[in-house]
């Protein structure tokens, strides 16, 4: 029988697709009596910057429906229509989340702490932390890259403890100072005054623990501090070097690739100085395009891993091929 795209479409049933595949409609029936697993398969993936090992662990991904003014500067209609580009649900908006974990050999780093606790789809650090064979535990440092929730909440589980109790927490400078303000919560808008009190709940009973670090710092070893402002008054990414490797680990530079890589002038609502950020955004991808430097995205898909390529007055992000040796 012919494959083309008339009679795959024409054709009723499974069993009839799979004779004309070739595959034997006996072989189906005999496979279908494991019961699917209805979930899917942990998610870690790990890649070698000279001898440190990264690994890009999910926390899982927000669908919530798209608002009119999910973008400030760009119609519903064109948000959309790039959603369909990448054949995303258009009225939903679809957000990741993605932590990422170094061992230098002597030291495990985790940068952001995803959302806490798991929450349907949200939620999944520990356990896939788990899944990767990291205790907790044996984590030394946490990083934090800004105080918004997606990045600051996994600090501590729903009952409040620590849920990386041996690790020193390390947080912004400019971040620290602009959110612990009560001059700046007072006269913050009504909407952002739960981050203000999200930001004093986690970090509670913590002010005179968290180390604070500065942009142009080196915090661990190869790990140096760069400025990012714009999504966050002092918004902070990262360069990762060892032996030969580098990789931009860009925190919230962009957030969803699929509307703000390709579009880097569209300001994000979480973006608390649109042009500042948008300004920020273009000299860190223009500077990785240039090099041709591997990014980390919190919020990109997973692995969350991938090259930006600068296209016309925007960018491409060209995801990393599934490396199945280290
Ligand atoms: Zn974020």
């Amino acid at each position: 029988m012919n494959l083309n795209r008339r009679t795959l479409l024409t054709t009723a049933s499974a069993a009839s697709a799979a004779a004309m595949l070739g595959t034997s409609s006996a072989l189906s029936t005999a496979a279908a009596q494991t019961a699917p697993a209805g979930k899917q398969a942990p998610a870690f993936y790990r890649y070698k910057i000279g001898s440190f090992e990264v690994t890009s662990v999910n926390d899982g991904v927000n669908r919530f429906p798209l608002p009119d003014t999910f973008v400030r500067n760009a119609k519903k209609e064109e948000v959309q229509a790039a959603l369909a580009d990448a054949y995303l649900p258009t009225d939903v908006m679809t957000i990741w989340f993605n932590p990422t974990l170094i061992n230098t050999g002597s030291r495990l780093i985790l940068i952001d702490t995803g959302l806490g606790d798991p929450k349907g789809p949200i939620g999944h650090l520990r356990p896939n932390l788990a899944a990767a064979g990291i205790d907790p535990k044996a984590i030394d440092t946490v990083i934090i890259s800004h105080f918004h929730a997606d990045h600051i909440n996994g600090i501590r589980n729903g009952a409040n403890e620590l849920n990386f109790p041996n690790a020193e927490i390390m947080v912004p400078n400019g971040e620290w100072d602009f959110w612990m303000s009560d001059d700046n919560m007072n006269k913050a808008p009504e909407a952002m005054k739960g981050a203000f009190g999200n930001v004093r709940r986690v970090f509670k009973g913590l002010e005179d623990k968290v180390k604070k670090y500065n942009a142009d710092q080196e915090i661990a070893p190869g790990l140096t501090t760069i400025a990012t402002p714009g999504h966050t008054p002092g918004h902070i990414s990262y360069a990762l070097a060892n032996g030969n490797d580098r990789v931009l680990i860009q925190s919230d530079v962009t957030n969803n690739p699929h509307l703000f890589v390709k579009n880097p002038g569209w300001h994000v609502q979480f973006d608390m100085n649109g042009p500042e950020a948008e300004a920020t955004r273009r000299k860190f991808y223009d500077m990785a395009a240039a090099d041709k430097l591997l990014v980390a995205g919190f919020h990109f898909p997973f692995p969350a891993t991938g090259y930006v390529e600068k296209v016309g007055t925007g960018y491409r992000l060209v995801p990393v091929s599934w490396n199945p040796a280290l």
